[in-house]
């Protein structure tokens, strides 16, 4: 026997801690990762993996970018956080920075996406009452069917989906719900003189990487426009370059009266989020009416300023146009019965399985990660695929033959 014995923990040690002392609030597919660069991850056994989740989308930057560590890093050891009660250098360089960033006078930093999500309906209802003039308490949101935005209370009072609503009410009121890439209904909705906004995700991510008709988005702004309402675009997942420009809105020139951003706002560091708009909306909330501990601290704020740098800086929205048109090519010329359909923008997209197997999505997930690559359903029978926008043709054209490779499991 050695002096000294060194235990190894392998993948089922650690799914058995989760399992028992963690909450069961997720089914995540049964690796466990270590380690992150780029493109790839590591589970605790050492084996490779492309990600093509990349964090849903908030690690578009790559894993652990290197500009983005040292700011963490340097800020880490100065100044980390003060709270709202007091101002900071880095929140000030911050909000300068970030406004000059997407055109808008203002913003409001949160944390977690929700939270910016809560805030924009916050801004909404006021704006609404305030300027608008809507009676009190009538205020009214459009939201779209099967929309994701988030998991508080609010936001799942207005979802679509029996397994984010059921058992979690009462719900909250003033949402109406539409269905998504309809303009016609929207701007039946839009007469009633109470509504105050139209919340909309560019491109429905959860509920499958649909992408609505072009022109869809430019109308629905116009739309609200000429009823007075805001139009919110919740660029959560789409934008920060992920479907090839800035923000998914970008491919129609279409400026959100209230932008919401998350994700990739830290390159999957922190939890970073902000809602940007103008003065006439902003200043709507005052001094106490509004607010988080965590906030627009100085940490977040640095960290937030290098990913915004890094996408500009690496061409990450071109790289996303022209690697997603290669990556959906090459999906396109896997032969299989088993591919229902390819959708997508720049880098985000999806396959929709057509298998009268219910589980066939998550077999071929787990015939994926058994070659080397991450993905994950999404609504039973599609995948998405979102890798990290740093990645290169050559490692697109090698994920597409572990694709390739992997969809045979389902004959
Ligand atoms: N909105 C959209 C479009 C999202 O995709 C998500 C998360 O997936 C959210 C909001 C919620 O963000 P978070 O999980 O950071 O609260």
């Amino acid at each position: 026997m050695p002096a000294t014995t060194s235990v190894v923990f392998d993948t089922q040690y650690y799914l058995d801690l989760e399992e028992k002392f963690g909450a069961h609030n997720y089914h995540p597919l049964p690796v466990v990762l270590q380690k992150g660069e780029g493109v790839f991850l590591w589970d605790v056994e050492g084996k490779r993996y492309f990600d093509f989740l990349s964090g849903y989308s908030a690690v578009n930057q790559g894993h652990c970018h290197p500009k983005i560590v040292d700011a963490l890093i340097q800020q880490a050891k100065k100044l980390t956080l003060t709270s709202r009660a007091f101002h900071s250098d880095a929140l000030a360089e911050y909000a300068q920075y970030i406004t000059a960033y997407f055109g808008y006078d203002k913003v409001l930093p949160m944390n977690t996406g929700v939270e910016a999500v809560e805030t924009a309906i916050k801004l909404c209802r006021k704006w609404g009452y305030e300027k608008k003039g809507i009676p009190d308490e009538e205020a009214l949101i459009i939201v779209c069917e099967n929309n994701f935005h988030g998991r508080t209370t609010t936001v799942i009072s207005f979802s679509s989906d029996p397994s984010a609503y059921n058992n979690f009410g009462p719900y909250m009121p003033g949402f109406i719900q539409i269905p998504f890439n309809d303009l016609k209904t929207l701007e039946n909705v839009l007469q009633n003189k109470n509504v105050a906004g139209f919340l909309v995700e560019p491109i429905q991510g959860e509920a499958g990487v649909k992408v609505p008709d072009e022109g869809y988005l430019r109308k629905a702004s116009d739309l609200c426009k000429d009823a007075n309402v805001l139009f919110m675009a919740d660029e959560i997942q789409t934008g920060l370059c992920r479907t090839g420009k800035m923000l998914a809105c970008d491919h129609e020139n279409v400026r959100p009266d209230i932008l919401i951003l998350g994700k990739a706002l830290s390159g999957g560091l922190l939890p970073v989020s902000a809602v940007l708009a103008d003065d006439e909306v902003m200043l709507t909330i005052k001094p106490g009416e509004h607010g988080s501990t965590y906030g627009g601290n100085p940490l977040a704020c640095k960290v937030a300023i290098a990913a915004l740098e890094v996408l500009k800086e690496e061409n990450m929205a071109e790289n996303a146009v022209v690697l997603g048109e290669q990556f959906r090519k090459g999906l396109e010329n896997i032969k299989s019965k088993h591919i229902k359909i390819i959708r997508g923008k720049g880098l985000l997209n999806a396959m929709v399985i057509d298998h009268p197997d219910k589980e066939a999505a998550w077999k071929l997930c787990m015939e994926l990660k058994e070659n080397g690559l991450l993905a994950k359903p999404t609504q039973g029978d599609k995948i998405r695929f979102a890798p990290p926008l740093v990645i290169s043709k050559d490692q697109i054209e090698e994920s597409i033959e572990i694709i390739e490779k992997s969809i045979s499991v389902l004959d």
